[in-house]
């Protein structure tokens, strides 16, 4: 890595246990005055107690978030903040709701403060995401970025484990993707290795105590590392692969990362030597890990009780070759070419997890 180019990304973060008693000082810090608080159905309670915190700030609540942001969503999103005469928003959720602050920024420019409470990591990179007519489109702008993230752990405590798991190692997922990523960095590399680093040490502890507070903040801080890496650098195989499962056969997004995550590394690492390494020391701890960060993830998965296989997911055999077609069908970054018989290859493994 002689030669490389890294863009920062200008959010502010705030970081630790009860930092959303912060959230009314931090949104006025940005000038806003009045702001609807963005949530899921599900979180509509917590999207309630943000209103309370913000005070005369909160003009309005909009608890309709969904999965992959709908157009219809985000109408009747800026319709709401229309009638509210909101100036900004506040979105406390995942990567759904995140998701739907995004397009709002996107299509109406509003400024928007991000409370994650998964550990998807949107809220530290440009990409956004629409659905129209059954189709998401993506796209890359720096439009999108909150203003500021307030990451607080204890937001997170009551996030069922299985979540946990699987959105825990769909985070890995990028930070293993940008070890080596064409455009990587030694800034990228220090964040992909910590951020894997504490969330291989934090996801078996939450299997163990989901309310583990400690855990949680060493989870929550290798989410944002993880999303950071997403945000700055161009992934490969291992994303396409899960953009094309989910798309195509409506795949789950965290438990296909969860999935194909070993997979792909076994596939990859062996191209990819300073990415090994780096893994090798994120995830050492035993020998055989420290030789081996390909079987040390696939053993991490297995005790966290992730999903192992695309047919656990529900995904037919015969889907198999429109799953390969598609991800033939668009070049993309990887560190190792992926030809017909390399793909097949691949993908019957992940399938019946061999
Ligand atoms: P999500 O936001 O859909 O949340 C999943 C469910 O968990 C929801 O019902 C939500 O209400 C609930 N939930 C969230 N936090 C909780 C908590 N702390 N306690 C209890 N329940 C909680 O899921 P996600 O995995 O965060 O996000 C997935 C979406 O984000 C996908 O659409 C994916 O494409 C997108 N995403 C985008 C990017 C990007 O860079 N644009 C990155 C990662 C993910």
């Amino acid at each position: 890595m002689g030669s490389f180019v890294y863009e920062a990304l200008p959010m502010r973060v705030v970081f630790g246990p009860g930092a959303l008693a912060s959230l009314r000082t931090e949104t006025e810090r940005l000038g806003l005055r009045r702001v609807t608080v963005l949530s899921t159905p599900g979180q509509r309670g917590l999207a309630d107690r943000a209103a309370a915190l913000l005070g005369a700030l909160a003009v309005d609540v909009f608890a309709g978030a969904r999965m992959h942001v709908p157009v219809a969503t985000v109408a009747a999103a800026a319709e709401a903040v229309r009638a509210a005469d909101a100036d900004g928003c506040v979105a406390v959720g995942g990567g759904s709701t995140v998701g739907l602050a995004k397009a709002l920024a996107l299509r109406h420019g509003l400024p928007f403060v991000a409370v994650p409470t998964t550990y998807a990591g949107s809220e530290m990179t440009p990409i956004w995401g629409l659905t129209e007519n059954a189709r998401k489109q993506t796209g890359r702008d720096r439009a999108v970025l909150p203003r500021t993230v307030l990451y607080d752990p204890e937001l997170t405590l009551k996030l069922p484990v299985p979540v946990s798991v699987t959105s825990g190692l769909n985070a890995m997922a990028h930070a293993v993707e940008a070890l080596y990523a064409p455009d990587g960095s030694p800034v990228v590399a220090a964040m992909a290795e910590q951020g894997v680093r504490d969330l291989a040490a934090a996801l078996p502890e939450l299997t163990r105590g989901p309310e583990d507070l400690d855990a949680r903040t060493a989870a929550l801080q290798g989410a944002w590392l993880c999303g950071a890496c997403l945000g700055t650098t161009t992934m490969g195989l291992h994303h396409k692969l899960a953009h094309v499962l989910g798309g195509l056969l409506d795949l789950p997004h965290a438990d296909t990362h969860a999935v194909i995550l070993p997979y792909v590394a076994a596939f990859n690492l062996p191209s990819a030597p300073d990415a090994r390494a780096a893994l090798a020391r994120a995830l050492g701890g035993d020998a055989a890990a420290d030789k081996d960060p390909t079987r040390a993830l696939a053993r991490l998965a297995e005790r966290l009780g992730a999903p192992r296989t695309l047919r656990e997911l529900g995904v037919r055999h015969e889907d198999l070759r429109r799953v390969a077609d598609e991800v033939l069908a668009a070049p993309y970054a990887n560190p190792r070419p992926v030809g017909r018989a390399e793909l097949d290859g691949l993908l019957e493994r992940a399938w019946s997890g061999t």
